[in-house]
């Protein structure tokens, strides 16, 4: 299939990767890797909070938020500095290539962290599953002093988004209570947003016993990568002994990754970067089963076409190979690249992810469902199709309760059939989401293709 000319990967060399020894436990134990997104109503701090992580964490200097914040104040914006450094991808936006989810990368001692970021502007919703569903958790920025709107509009509909793709672990930043802020770290204010903000979670799905909710400025900085001074009034923040950066890596899901290692590659393109000098096609995604090291040969689905991996990134670093859990780029060749855009499947060629027209899914229903339209939703990908069958309702268990009901109503399980209008890459256990006219109306997980 690849021209003569061009040297045969070496077959065996993915063999010889020691892969039960890449992921707890052997010599080679990396480092845990963790990727969440940010989440929250516009202007409550999300972009401060995270150029204020990339920050103190040394992911950017200090030099380079000096300049920003230079340029901030020239335009009288100087309280955006620290949120500029999340716009650093403006760089690449000017040589052309757009980026749907951006991502950043800092660590800490014992997590390599990726922060991914949906630009909330054209094609949000597509972009914001996409970036979420390459998340093991989501970071909700709550503004103190602005509750209402924190429970409303944008937030509601990202934390129903976050839970839609299957996110469990949620992280509350109870934001702006610095002392600039009319709620200077106050404990009273904490605890009722704290409050409020666990019974809205709560009624979205999300369980207690996932949810930390951590007070912090990102402004100032306190109690986000440092503990703030143990003096009033943010006293009570420093006895909590739990900044927002801890908080993060206690929420990091523990090992257990070993058997995905083990399955046959899986990579869901979540951005394609064509024209580079040094590597002319690379994709990024999350790694969600088996490993990849360059010369190994994958198949690109649906277009069914072979490449060749050159290199590996992970963490925006150049690495020997990327395992599952991994958020990382792979260096493609050997494949022309009108085959392979967003959306896409990276897998195995001797065990691909087959490409179908229609599945069955165990769904929840947001909104009453009838056979219809709706636009599906595979993490990175989306395409039109219809509800073709409701199948039956099932209990929390999955047990029948009825065969063929007339409809679904809000609230209700049920087993569905699902057409789409393309086939697409898809396996039983993947998430999918189905909106209409703009809402989200159901969402779950795929039980069967094909059929
Ligand atoms: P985003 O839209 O959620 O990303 O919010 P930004 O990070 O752009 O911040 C919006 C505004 O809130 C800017 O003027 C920030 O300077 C201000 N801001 C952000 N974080 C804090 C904070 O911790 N304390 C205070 N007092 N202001 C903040």
């Amino acid at each position: 299939d690849s021209a003569p000319s061009a040297p045969s990967p070496p077959k065996v060399r993915s063999k010889g990767l020691d892969v039960p020894n890449l992921w707890a436990g052997g010599k080679s134990k990396r480092k845990a890797s963790a990727a969440f997104v940010v989440i929250g109503h516009v202007d409550h701090g999300k972009s401060t909070l995270m150029g204020r992580l990339l920050l103190d964490t040394g992911a950017v200097s200090q030099r380079d938020v000096d300049r920003y914040q230079k340029q901030a104040t020239e335009l009288g914006k100087s309280s955006f500095a620290l949120a500029w450094v999340m716009d650093t991808g403006t760089e690449e936006r000017e040589r052309g290539v757009t980026v749907d989810i951006a991502q950043h990368h800092f660590s800490t001692d014992s997590v390599n962290f990726t922060i991914l970021d949906a630009p909330g502007h054209r094609d949000f919703v597509p972009n914001m599953i996409g970036g979420a569903s390459m998340a093991d958790l989501a970071v909700l920025v709550v503004d103190a002093n602005q509750l209402e709107s924190g429970m409303k509009g944008q937030t509601r509909e990202h934390v129903l988004l976050a839970k839609a793709v299957g996110l469990k672990r949620v992280l509350v930043a109870v934001n702006k209570l610095d002392a600039t802020a009319p709620y200077s770290w106050s404990q009273d204010v904490f605890q009722k947003v704290k409050n409020d903000v666990l019974k809205f979670l709560g009624e979205a799905g999300f369980a207690a016993n996932d949810i930390t909710v951590v007070p912090c400025s990102g402004l100032s900085g306190e109690n986000v990568a440092k503990a703030p001074k143990p003096n009033e009034p943010a006293a009570w923040v420093a006895r909590t002994d739990l900044t927002l950066l801890k908080a993060l890596e206690q929420a990091v899901p523990s090992g257990g990754n070993g058997d995905a290692v083990k399955r046959p590659l899986r990579m869901q393109v979540a951005d394609v970067f064509r024209g580079g000098i040094t590597n002319p096609l690379s994709v990024s995604g999350r790694m969600t089963a088996g490993n990849a090291q360059p010369g190994d040969p994958v198949l690109v689905q649906p277009s069914g076409e072979t490449a060749t991996v050159r290199g590996v990134e992970v963490s925006g670093e150049p690495r020997d190979y990327a395992v599952a859990g991994d958020i990382c780029t792979l260096h493609l060749t050997d494949i022309d690249p009108i085959h392979i855009c967003t959306g896409d499947v990276v897998c195995d060629p001797s065990q691909k992810v087959p490409v179908v027209e229609s599945f069955t899914a165990e769904i929840e229903a947001l909104d009453s469902l009838l056979p219809q339209s709706v636009d599906v939703h595979l993490g990175r990908l989306h395409t039109a199709g219809s509800i073709t069958r409701l199948v039956a309702t099932v209990d929390d268990k999955g047990v029948t309760l009825k065969k063929k009901p007339r409809m679904v109503k809000a609230g209700q399980r049920a087993i569905v059939k699902v057409a789409v209008e393309d086939g697409v890459p898809v396996e039983g256990g993947e998430m999918v989401v189905l909106r209409a006219q703009g809402e989200t109306v159901g969402f779950g997980i795929v039980e069967r293709t094909g059929g």
